[in-house]
């Protein structure tokens, strides 16, 4: 169901500590974190500590913890300093999804090309 913690998501793993990561920021319902495969100097993702498929499920089911997830981007930005930003939700297989449990990539730290890849 919707929000409930899935054994098979390596992102509630996460939330639940189970499987080791590097948090550079946590409230009550979100969880920030570097990619383990960064593709800039700041690579963080903000994830909703409920777990929901996607960003459209997460933004259709529950609009205030995608708020929550929204405003995390910008702390993160924040605390690297990042003077512009690029915030991502991969939504579908077809744009690059491959973890199913939303999440905000925020990347910075160098020059972002529009439009992306
Ligand atoms: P997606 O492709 O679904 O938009 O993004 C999933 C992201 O999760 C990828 O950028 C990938 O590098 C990252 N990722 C996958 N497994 C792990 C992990 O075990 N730990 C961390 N920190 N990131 C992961
Ligand atoms: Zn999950």
């Amino acid at each position: 169901m919707a929000g409930e913690a899935q054994d098979d998501c390596l992102f509630c793993k996460i939330v639940e500590g189970h499987i080791p990561a590097t948090i550079v920021r946590e409230t009550e319902t979100t969880v920030a974190f570097r990619d383990i495969n960064p593709q800039a100097p700041t690579h963080v993702l903000v994830i909703p500590k409920a777990h929901y498929r996607d960003a459209a499920t997460l933004a259709a089911a529950a609009p205030e913890l995608a708020a929550d997830v929204l405003r995390e981007t910008q702390a993160v930005a924040d605390e690297d300093k990042l003077e512009a930003y690029r915030v991502v939700f991969n939504t579908g297989s077809g744009a690059g999804q491959t973890v199913w449990h939303a999440h905000a990539h925020v990347l910075g730290g160098r020059g972002l090309e529009w439009p992306p890849g």
